[in-house]
């Protein structure tokens, strides 16, 4: 197929190498020029890169960016016709979501929500989950594209439904790192190892894919983006505005924003998410490594 795909971020630029690695035909733009992709065409604007593709897939940071990429000045939406597909696969507001369908619709084309899950290393294996919203027939349409990046699709309904369920899955993604985090600041402190208490809980009850993910990196001590913070941040406060729309109290997602605030405060935005973990303990006066904290 032939493919526009705007925003090659640490998630977009394997995505995009994937498309052409699978055959298709594919035409990049990013905001910030020189990133490329190999065996794709470059546009100069989102409007360029749009320009006679069947479909537009976006991958950027956030709610601003794909209105900007979409609705701004030279922006995808001026290249749109009849039949094309715009797949959205950034995470961003439900409820905007909903109001840039109705514009995409109104120029003729169809739109998807395709967040994803799987982070950097989904990507580039092409091993994400894509979790959809939009008409069942359009997601059938490129169901090739989205084996090229990734090995499953789940739909959750119609447009917008598939932003919603990415913001209570990464909802469950920052209490259960949040929580795996003081575990091991505890325990370090009580003089039981990181390297000693993993595999008790993933031998447990307690195991979970994002102990399986972060924990390499935490006992390395390696805290370079997988998934930068300031965008665990910002679907953090997706997540609770999303919740204030529909008048639902989520307390256990509001304590760990204020720990989301104060490592921004400490300028770990562009550190991965994990260094949350540095704040904690900061606070408690221990470093989490292999050995057992004297
Ligand atoms: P990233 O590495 O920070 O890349 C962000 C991309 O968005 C870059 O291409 C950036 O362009 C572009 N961008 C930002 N603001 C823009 C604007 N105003 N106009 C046009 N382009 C703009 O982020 P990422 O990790 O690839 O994440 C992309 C999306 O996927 C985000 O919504 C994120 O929440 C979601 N996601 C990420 C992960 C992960 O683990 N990383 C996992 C699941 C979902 P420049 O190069 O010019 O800055």
């Amino acid at each position: 197929m032939r493919v526009a795909f705007l925003g090659l971020g640490i998630m977009g630029r394997p995505m995009a190498a994937n498309l052409v690695k699978a055959g298709h035909e594919l035409t990049v733009w990013n905001r910030t020029p020189g990133k490329q992709v190999e065996g794709a065409g470059v546009g100069a604007t989102p409007a360029e890169a749009a320009h006679d593709a069947e479909v537009v897939w976006i991958c950027v940071s956030d709610t601003k960016a794909v209105e900007q990429v979409l609705f701004g000045s030279q922006g995808a939406e001026e290249s749109l016709a009849e039949g094309m597909i715009v797949v959205d696969s950034s995470t961003i507001s439900p409820s905007a979501t909903r109001k840039f369908a109705e514009r995409v619709k109104a120029r003729g084309a169809q739109y998807v929500d395709a967040p994803v899950t799987g982070s950097k290393m989904g990507a580039e294996d092409g091993q994400l989950i894509f979790i959809a919203g939009g008409d069942e027939a359009i997601i059938e349409r490129i169901q090739p594209l989205f084996h090229a990046m990734g090995k499953q699709v789940f739909r959750m309904g119609e447009t917008s439904k598939g932003q919603a369920a990415k913001l209570v899955m990464n909802l469950q993604i920052a209490l259960i790192y949040e929580g795996f985090a003081e575990a091991l600041t505890l325990a370090t402190k009580l003089g039981v190892s990181a390297e000693t208490l993993i595999p008790l809980i993933q031998a447990s009850m307690v195991r979970s894919g994002v102990v399986d993910y972060k924990a390499p990196f935490v006992l390395k001590r390696d805290f370079s983006p997988n998934f930068p913070l300031r965008l665990m941040y910002k679907d953090i406060h997706l997540t609770l505005d999303a919740a204030k729309e529909v008048r639902v109290k989520l307390p256990a997602l509001e304590t760990v924003e204020e720990i989301y605030d104060l490592a921004m405060e400490e300028g770990h935005q562009d550190l991965d998410y994990a260094a949350t973990l540095t704040l904690l303990e900061k606070w408690a006066g221990v470093e989490v490594k292999g050995a057992a904290a004297s």
